[in-house]
């Protein structure tokens, strides 16, 4: 079946899928486009090994951290409507946004923060820092440089002085950053 053949009311859960994430149908129809050609058996859902198929994930240091957000719950699948609502953490910002949309400021910070909040106890420990820091700028600095990095990524976000950086704690730090930007890829323009 080539895109040509698909048509919107194809689809399923569009409605929802559309209330749920901001997605124009447009939208919509060209991420299920995408999402069937990831699916190359054609079973109607993809697996780790399917996403691993999205250029920009593949490319990204963090890529399978973003890949595992796809599967969470033990799931060893993500249907359509999952990978919908994931992929809209990262649709680009354009004009007034409501706080409940899930590409909100609000929202898109959780999302990074679960990247790196890897025992979901709601902060990121040294240790948790560290391992993304390793995983982003790794290869160009020694283990000693990656170190202080971190003391000082950690320290300079750390409010309360527990060596752990809580969602707050996180939010605050990243306040001047254009977030809304930074998370958008690609493959959703
Ligand atoms: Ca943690
Ligand atoms: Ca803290």
């Amino acid at each position: 079946m080539g895109a040509q053949n698909s048509q919107p009311f194809a689809i399923p859960d569009q409605e929802e899928i559309m209330t749920e994430t901001g997605f124009s149908q447009a939208s919509v129809l060209r991420l299920y486009q995408r999402f069937q050609a990831l699916d190359k058996d054609e079973k109607g859902y993809l697996s780790k090994d399917d996403l691993e198929g999205i250029g920009e994930l593949a490319v990204n240091p963090i890529g399978d951290r973003i890949i595992n957000v796809f599967f969470q719950d033990g799931r060893e699948t993500t249907d359509f409507r999952t990978f919908a609502r994931v992929l809209a953490h990262f649709r680009p910002v354009e004009g007034p946004v409501s706080s409940e949309s899930v590409n909100s400021r609000l929202s898109k910070l959780k999302f990074a923060f679960q990247l790196y909040d890897q025992d979901k106890d709601g902060k990121i420990s040294r240790a948790e820092m560290l391992q993304v820091l390793r995983m982003m700028i790794g290869i160009q600095v020694t283990d000693e440089q990656l170190e202080c990095i971190t003391d000082r990524t950690v320290q300079e976000a750390d409010k309360d002085g527990d060596n752990a950086i809580s969602f707050e704690e996180f939010a605050k730090s990243v306040e001047k950053l254009n977030i809304e930007q930074k998370m958008s890829l690609r493959i959703l323009k």
